[in-house]
Formats: C-alpha cells, structure tokens, sequence
C-alpha cells in the first residue's frame, strides 16, 4: 500500500492534518496537493500546536521529504513566513526535508485584492478568506500566471510575464473605482498595482525559497519504484470541490480524490488507499448550504467545546449535526477506501446525537443530494451519547454508546473506519 491519500469529506476542517501527520509516521514523502494558503491545517505533537497554511502537515517529522505539489497555489510571502515560524519553533525546514514543485503557481498581491474585488461585485458572497487563492487559479486558468520556475528566469522575461499578468486586474479596478466613487460600493478604493511592485515582491522571496523550488517528478519516480509510502494531503473538501461540491460556494480547486491525485502527479491506479476525514457532527466556515445546520443553544455548545474557529480567519464555523447523507455521496466520487473519524470526544457531550439519515425534498424521503441541496430537510435518527472518552487509547475502551456511533457510520457509508480523534493531540488517536 505505497500511495496513500487523505481527504475531507465534508466543508473542511476535519482535522486532515492530524491524520496526515499521523499517517506519515511511516511515510517517506508527504505531497500537499491542491489548495492555497487559505487552507489551516493544525497539528498537535509533542504537546504543542503547529497550524500549517501551505507546508504539508508532515513538516513536523524532519525524517519525511514535505513536498508543495503543482496543484498548490503559493503566496511567497506566507510561504517565507511560514518556513521561518517552523525554523523558530525548531523545526527543520531545508532542501533535505522540503521542495517546491516549479510548476506550482505563485500568488501576487494583485490576487488578493482581486479576491476582494470579486466579493464587492458578487450578490451572493462565497466568503472566501480574502487569500487570492480563488483569483491565483482564475489566471492559471486564464495561462498568464507565473510559476516557482518563473523566479529564476531572466528579469527581461519575468518582467514582461508580470506585465501580462496585471493587465486584467489593473483594467478591472480602474472601472471598480469608478463604481465606487459613483457611490454604487462602499468598499475601499483599489490600488493600481505596478510592475516594479511585484517584480520587488518575487526579488524579496526569492532567494529565501531558491533552495527549495525543484522537479519533483524524478523524486516521486524513485520513492514509487523503490514501493516507498507516500501520502497525498488533501486541502478543503469535497463539498467545496468546484466540479461535484456546492457550487457556486466552493473552492477554486478539485479537492475531490482525483484532483487531489491530480495536484500531486500521480496517477488514480497507483494510490491504493483514500482514507476520507469526517468530524463528528458538521462544521462549514463561509456561505452555502448546510443542511443539518444548529443555529442555536445545540450548535454554540458544540463549537464551544470543539474550538470550532477558523485556523486561517479566526471566524467562528457553522456548526451541525453529522449528514450521513452527504458523505455516503462522496464514497464512489472518490473512491473511498476508509473513514477517520475526529472529534467523537466532543460529539459525545451531548446526552442525545441527531444523525442526518435521509433528506426530505420535494415532498419525498431521498438518500442522496439534489443538485439544489439547500432545499433539503434533514430527516434525522437519533443515537445515545453522554460519554467520555478521556484516557482512552483503545476502540475496546470506549464507551458501547460511543462504539455503536462509529458502527452507525460505518454501516450506513459501507466503509470501514481506521482512525477515531478522541482529542486534538497526536497521542489521541485510537486505531480502530
Ligand atoms: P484540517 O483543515 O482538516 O486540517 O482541520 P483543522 O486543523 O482546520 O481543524 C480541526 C481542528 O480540530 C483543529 O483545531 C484540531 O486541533 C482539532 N481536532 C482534530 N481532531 C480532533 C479531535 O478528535 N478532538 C478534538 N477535540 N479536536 C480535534
Ligand atoms: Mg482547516
């Protein structure tokens, strides 16, 4: 079982990178996939906490080669800010343990204020967080962004390709201010953004990332021939993947499993497990539907006691219960092989758990998702909780009401479940 990927199930937040970190435990290499710096990702080793935006959760092990694949988007700025906070932590952070593939895009500031732009003019806000990682794909897409390998190029060409890059934006807020100061929007006027800014802004994190910026494809043919393990990580989730999530509330990326193999390189056929993260209950950070949504005294609980405020923005999440319905959607979209199950320490807070079995929509009972999903009531099952999980190390141990939960889910998505989170440490992980 060489190549192992990890991905979310639900709006993110799972806890993908306590799995991550977990399962690189006998990793060689640990390859971040898809997504930008808008992703959080936190892990608690060595009694400390580490929240990782674009390092790969396996930074942590200094033994594991962390690699930022091609289907990352990457802000340099975060990225250097980032590579510095682990090396103050103590963490190493050089050639030996991390690369940056050069094909993966760069964001610009540009991308950020473009993101605010987009948000101005939307009616329906995505409440995206603001990071450019949404816009950084849009030029991708659009084949005038820049990549790692663009930083080492001649400064003539780099410069031109900057200059072509620019062109939209700086033609979009000409006409934004205009709008503004017509009164139409009350946001803040935009900056024309120069050339010579972000030709400044590659000069000054260059050099900090030059070390790192290679081809990853010999590396990953060598750890594939040689059978080494190699685990993909996922960012987001795949309710948010653009192709099969809740779009137009979705991300910019493909975090469903074959985009996750995709921003990696490497082929569907050679990843043989796709373990998917699940929370619990539900939690969602931005706009969309949710239909087991608790805005009220259930739903404050549960984010009091589950620390439910976003890594990346701080925003509190939405919170609800566990949707059996939607993540049984996801099993063959993405291949789903096993589940990881966190935070049943926090779920079983509560005396009584709601769990969605079934939607009512259009007047009937359905099992699966309608393509207008915020038009679906959740019809739940209610199971026992009330337990405690502190101390326990085994699936044995846990309370029978906490074991027939993990049973309930695993009969209902057809898959086994191989971790379950009792706490945010590493150390409380139980192995089913
Ligand atoms: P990711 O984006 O999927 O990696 O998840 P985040 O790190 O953004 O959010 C998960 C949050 O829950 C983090 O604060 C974790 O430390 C915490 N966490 C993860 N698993 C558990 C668990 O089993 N129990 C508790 N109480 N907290 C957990
Ligand atoms: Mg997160």
């Amino acid at each position: 079982m060489a190549v192992k990927m990890i991905i979310g199930l639900q709006y993110g937040d799972e806890g993908k990178g306590r799995a991550v970190h977990y399962e690189a435990k006998n990793a060689s290499i640990v390859i971040r996939a898809t997504g930008g710096s808008n992703a959080g990702h936190t892990v608690v080793a060595n009694g400390k906490k580490y929240a990782m935006h674009l390092l790969p959760s396996a930074i942590i092990r200094p033994e594991v080669l962390s690699i930022i694949g091609p289907g990352v988007v990457a802000d340099l700025e975060i990225l250097a800010q980032e590579i510095q906070q682990m090396r103050e932590a103590n963490i190493k952070v050089e050639r030996q343990n991390f690369i940056v593939s050069e094909r993966t895009h760069i964001t610009f500031p540009h991308h950020k204020q473009l993101d605010r732009l987009y948000e101005m003019l939307k009616a329906n806000k995505v409440g995206t967080t603001g990071r450019g990682v949404g816009t950084t794909y849009e030029e991708k897409a659009r084949r005038t962004n820049l990549r790692m390998h663009d930083l080492f190029i001649e400064p003539s060409e780099l410069k031109s390709k900057i200059q072509e890059n620019l062109k939209v934006y700086n033609v979009l807020v000409a006409e934004a201010n205009k709008q503004i100061e017509q009164g139409i929007y009350t946001e803040e006027k935009f900056p024309i953004i120069t050339l010579e800014e972000e030709y400044e802004y590659c000069m000054k994190y260059k050099e900090s990332i030059k070390e790192f910026v290679a081809d990853i494809y010999p590396i990953l043919d060598k750890a594939i021939q040689k059978d080494e393990v190699i685990i993909i990580e996922g960012a987001q989730s795949f309710w948010l993947d653009n192709d099969h999530g809740d779009y137009p509330m979705t991300t910019s990326s493909n975090p469903n499993a074959s985009g996750t193999a995709s921003g990696a390189g490497i082929g569907p056929t050679l990843v043989k497990e796709v373990i998917g993260v699940i929370k619990a209950y539900t939690s969602r950070v931005g706009n969309g539907p949710f239909v087991t949504e608790q805005e009220n005294e259930i739903g404050d609980c549960i984010r009091n006691w589950g620390h439910e405020y976003g890594t990346t923005t701080g925003r509190p999440r939405r919170i609800g219960f566990l949707d059996l319905v939607m993540i049984k959607h996801t099993k063959n979209i993405s291949g789903l092989t096993s589940l990881c199950i966190n935070h049943l320490d926090t779920i079983g807070k509560l005396d009584k758990i709601n769990v969605c079995i079934g939607y009512k929509y259009k007047g009937k009972e359905i099992k699966h998702v309608p393509i207008d999903k915020q038009n679906c009531q959740p019809i739940y099952q209610q199971l026992k909780g009330g337990w405690n999980t502190e101390g326990i190390t085994s699936f044995e141990e846990l309370p029978k009401e906490a074991q027939e939960y993990i049973y309930f889910i695993e009969k209902y998505i057809g898959i086994p479940v191989k971790y379950i989170g009792v706490g945010a440490d590493e150390k409380q992980t139980i192995i089913k």
